[in-house]
């Protein structure tokens, strides 16, 4: 069963390509723009120059970077103009409308893709991005409501809900709509509490509001957990090596796979071949952390580590050079991702 973090629909899953990743196309509808002053007597304040739509697009692609796409196998791909695809490569995309005049809402989940995901580039008035800098004697443009904004509604795009259709969701929440515990069209993050720091939710009567409006300024503890379990990579990859670099762990020939860890863990790493094996686990910018040889049965090789939550490289090696032939790389936490891609 599906669980963990806000509650996700389960019928909104977007699908899985062969090699493991979860790519879900996005386009941008025609007429989507940031240009905005501020509202009241201050629009007529001297301005920093407004951002560009593109600025602000390369805002949104770093939030989700660093957010769904981080946790998971999730990447959002395409970012051309709507009106360049087709219609049926339209119907399969997120149509993305950012402008001041947009609401702020998304469809949910994979299949519900008529309407738009869209929101507003510089927040509600009560929220707003464009303020004044006394230093500076200017109203200046801040990217943290379209950040924070394009995190909450691409959550919806992916399938889930807000965290007030959690079953525990406290009656002094005001938007409370709880779904039926035990419910199986959903799974249900953290069934046992409800999580005030959800990106999924907002408002000071549903959220413990850090950020612009919502219970995060990124994914929660438990957002992480739950889009990690839905959209988490595999526990065990199969693949080969063609001559092999042996122990270099900075061979091309060695095949490097990206581990996920949504929270702390110790971890079983098991790389098994009849191939002679060496296995890496390095750091996200590629240093060593640790290492083995023959750990597990015969000559495979097998590492019990306990690993703080975040990303990891394992590097599958072999203990001589220039070796062919299949190895199976398994986890028991955690998710394993193909890389650069
Ligand atoms: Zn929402």
């Amino acid at each position: 069963m599906y669980g963990q973090a806000s509650v996700f629909q389960n019928s909104g899953r977007w699908p899985a390509s062969a090699d493991g990743l979860t790519r879900v196309p996005v386009c941008i509808v025609s007429g989507s723009s940031a240009q905005q002053k501020a509202s009241g007597l201050q629009k007529y304040y001297f301005h920093q120059t407004n951002p560009s739509f593109a600025q602000v697009l390369d805002h949104v692609r770093s939030a989700l970077s660093n957010s769904w796409e981080y946790w998971s196998t999730v990447r959002f791909t395409g970012w051309q103009n709507c009106s360049q695809l087709t219609r049926a490569e339209q119907d399969l995309a997120i149509d993305l409308y950012i402008h001041p005049e947009a609401a702020n809402n998304s469809n949910v989940g994979y299949g519900t893709r008529t309407g738009r995901t869209q929101f507003k580039p510089w927040g509600n008035s009560f929220n707003s991005c464009i303020a004044y800098s006394w230093a500076r004697a200017r109203m200046e443009y801040d990217f943290s409501c379209v950040e924070q904004y394009a995190i909450h509604e691409f959550g919806h795009a992916l399938g889930f809900y807000h965290e007030w259709s959690h079953p525990l969701t406290p009656a002094s929440c005001s938007a409370r709509s709880p779904i039926t515990a035990g419910d199986s069209n959903f799974s249900v993050a953290n069934p046992n509490r409800y999580d005030w720091d959800s990106i999924m939710t907002y408002n000071d009567d549903c959220a413990q509001v850090n950020g612009v409006r919502f219970g995060s300024s990124n994914l929660s503890a438990y957002d992480r957990l739950g889009v990690a379990t839905v959209y988490g990579g595999a526990k065990q990859v199969n693949a080969s090596w063609v001559n092999s670099g042996g122990r270099n762990k900075d061979s091309q020939n060695n095949n490097r796979i990206e581990l996920v860890l949504a929270e702390a863990k110790n971890i079983q790493i098991d790389l098994t071949s009849s191939i002679d094996t060496y296995l890496y686990l390095l750091d996200i910018k590629g240093n060593q952390i640790s290492y083995n040889d023959d750990g597990g049965s015969g000559y495979n090789s097998r590492l019990n580590v306990s690993l703080t939550a975040g990303k990891y490289l394992l590097v599958a090696a072999t203990y001589s050079h220039g070796q062919s032939g299949n190895f199976q790389l398994s986890i028991n936490h955690g998710g394993l991702n193909p890389t650069g891609q």
